[in-house]
């Protein structure tokens, strides 16, 4: 194994946040708050499946801004998470919308329906106070219109999991992601081999990013293999950083 030099960071990313989830990531916040030193990005849900609506739970709220006064950052991550769109026509949009996920809210509206989702998004963080700089779809999908009504907000990035994406520009920069299948047996035996080569082969990157999903949580195998990951890149003199961070740090603190 290389000796990473101390400019190599990582970011954890805690997709699917709303009060629904917090049950499963709460012992792994726990554990990470307890190592010291990990900044997390906190992806969080407006209304997770129309069931679960994060801006009217004020312990779960204040709980949020004790995260950003910890340094943490708070992403916005679609508004309901899920697709509730009109079935898919196309074989296409069959297995992107069927086969691959069901959670890809953000892939089949159009721009008018992106827009305002974003902007309801956007108005709940100002109401809070919170600082908002990226949006992540849900299932990293982002149909045309997602991408178009991107170019017209005031969001500083969005990222896919091989990149981010500086915005309005789309400007890709290659920050690849650590994700785990967790959904069956299989998946989660192949998630611990593809991620273990993925590793071995983004050493040499500056960064490396990880994203956690509530799933992760509820498996000995993806719980165990998360922190041991975490642990590891410490120990090799990795830095956390959220998101934002990583913005401020390689393209320059936001002036607007
Ligand atoms: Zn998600």
């Amino acid at each position: 194994m290389s000796t990473p030099s101390s400019e190599q960071s990582f970011i954890v990313a805690l997709h699917d946040i709303a009060p629904q989830t917090w049950q499963d990531y709460r012992p792994f916040v726990e554990r990470m708050d307890a190592l010291g030193n990990v900044r997390m990005s906190w992806l969080v849900v407006p209304d997770f499946h129309h069931q679960s609506a994060t801006f009217e739970d004020p312990a779960f709220l204040n709980m949020l801004e004790s995260r950003l006064a910890k340094g943490d950052e708070l992403v916005l991550h679609g508004y309901y998470h899920c697709d509730d769109a009109p079935a898919p026509k196309t074989l296409r949009d069959y297995y992107m919308r069927r086969l691959y996920t069901y959670e890809g809210e953000f892939y089949p509206i159009d721009e008018q329906q992106a827009r305002e989702r974003l902007e309801r998004g956007i108005e709940l963080f100002a109401q809070r106070g919170w600082p908002l700089d990226g949006f992540v779809a849900p299932a990293w999908l982002m149909g045309e219109g997602t991408r178009n009504a991107l170019k017209h907000l005031p969001f500083r990035y969005t990222s896919d999991p091989g990149h981010f994406y500086e915005l309005p520009s789309f400007t890709a920069h290659r920050v690849p992601t650590l994700v785990w299948s967790a959904r069956a047996a299989w998946r989660r035996a192949m998630s611990k081999v593809v991620n273990d080569v993925s590793k071995w082969q983004y050493r040499h990157l500056p960064t490396i990013r990880m994203g956690l999903h509530p799933i992760d949580m509820r498996f000995d195998s993806s719980r165990t293999y998360w922190h041991r990951c975490i642990e590891q890149l410490l120990d090799q003199g990795y830095r956390s950083e959220t998101k934002r961070d990583w913005f401020d740090r390689c393209i320059g603190a936001r002036t607007v």
